[in-house]
């Protein structure tokens, strides 16, 4: 990406201009949310001031226009994670609520006491959770993949936890706090051999790398919109539709039906049998449009950007005397997450903010994974497109100031 093309792609983010305590706002934080470019923001209010109508009941032009609009969508998310149909696109509210789905309506049909569900150490709460709940509820074990010091998973062991009674793999293709870009299609080919479905969990992979859910043969792959330069509070399941159309609905109200007696309800067909209740179609239209905003740029050269972001980003960080990045995986994307010697993240976080720069410390949603490597959380910066090597510059000489400090 050469200097104006990435100054353009930056003016298109009104936010990434803004001062903070007086200081040029540096965004490090895009494994938590990315920032909006202005055709988003303006596809919401474009929604709301010319095609607001509840969609798919009504017979008026309004609503047919907004029903289409959402359908388009639909169509659009299909073609970005190149799934054959688009009846297998579900709306949900992020990464989150799509996981939640699966957990209750393929447990409630698949899952019996004593069977299992392998995840990963270096899962998200969110891809944890809601597999405890079912745990809970119907009596089955949780099994973990661990990994090796790099942060990569140990896929001899995976290997060695598949048995007769593993219902499910549910897998990050991205960890958030280590970067690892893991082997999804070589995780997902073993667990077909013994006719095990998989669920990806592609909340860090869409927004960089180029993602096909037929080639990987996911059976579901889920992710949140907001990471994705689109927003909040709508995502994406994909599922192969024979696992959509076995598995029961996962609540229940309006347009998920077919027809409703007091005695007995008949369920919609697919996709609609999956999104109870108004959709946001205004979301749906939004996300869409930040898809294309994606694609235009191209994730090729996106992914390009951000490897040499992540270069020279590791490269700087080891200046610092205490470095220590946590992940280093020889598949990353743009995330690095670091200590330095004993200073506490979350110092370094509260004086870097101060300095105008958006890190974030902690957990990261990953108490396992944190726990599990004997650390109290790291510093994370995550990367996106709009970010440059003149922001990792500022971001290092903040860095050492805020070290010198606190050392
Ligand atoms: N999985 C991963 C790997 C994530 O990084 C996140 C968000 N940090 C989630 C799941 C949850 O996403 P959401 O909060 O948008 O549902």
């Amino acid at each position: 990406m050469d200097k104006q093309e990435l100054q353009d792609i930056r003016a298109d983010f009104p936010i990434l201009s803004e001062k903070i305590y007086n200081k040029d706002l540096i965004y490090f934080d895009n494994g938590a949310t990315t920032q909006k470019p202005r055709c988003v923001v303006e596809k919401i209010e474009q929604g709301y001031y010319h095609l607001n109508a509840n969609i798919h009941r009504g017979v008026h032009y309004l609503s047919q226009k907004a029903t289409e609009a959402h359908e388009a969508s639909r169509s659009t998310v299909a073609e970005f994670l190149h799934a054959t149909k688009r009846e297998e696109i579900i709306f949900t509210r992020g990464t989150t609520e799509a996981i939640n789905l699966v957990a209750t309506s393929f447990g409630e049909a698949f899952c019996k006491a004593g069977d299992e569900i392998i995840v990963s150490v270096m899962e998200h709460h969110s891809n944890i959770v809601p597999w405890q709940m079912l745990c809970e509820r119907k009596d089955l074990k949780l099994r973990v993949i661990p990994m090796n010091e790099r942060g990569e998973l140990d896929m001899k062991a995976y290997a060695g936890l598949l048995n007769d009674r593993t219902r499910l793999i549910s897998i990050a293709h991205v960890s958030n706090v280590l970067g690892t870009v893991n082997p999804v299609a070589e995780i997902i080919k073993i667990a077909h051999e013994k006719n095990i479905p998989v669920l990806v969990d592609g909340a860090q992979a869409v927004p960089h790398i180029p993602v096909n859910v037929v080639e990987l043969d996911a059976d579901f792959y889920v992710f949140s919109g907001h990471k994705i330069y689109g927003p909040t509070g709508i995502g994406v399941l994909y599922g192969k539709e024979n696992w959509l159309n076995q598995i029961p609905p996962y609540q229940g109200g309006g347009e998920m039906i077919s027809t409703v007696t007091f005695e007995k309800t008949t369920y919609n067909e697919l996709p609609f049998k999956f999104e109870a209740g108004t959709p946001d179609y205004i979301g749906s239209t939004a996300l869409a449009e930040a898809l294309r905003y994606v694609q235009n740029i191209g994730l090729e050269k996106i992914a390009a950007h951000e490897h040499e972001l992540l270069t020279y980003g590791t490269e700087r960080l080891m200046e610092i005397e205490g470095m220590r990045i946590i992940g280093t995986a020889r598949e990353k994307s743009a995330v690095i997450s670091f200590l330095v010697g004993n200073i506490h993240p979350y110092d370094i976080g509260m004086l870097l903010d101060k300095l105008g720069i958006a890190v974030r410390t902690g957990h990261h949603c990953a108490q396992p994974l944190i726990d599990s490597l004997g650390i109290p959380g790291t510093v994370r910066a995550s990367f996106a497109f709009y970010n440059t090597k003149e922001e990792i510059d500022a971001f290092i000489t903040a860095l050492k100031r805020v070290v010198g400090m606190l050392s």
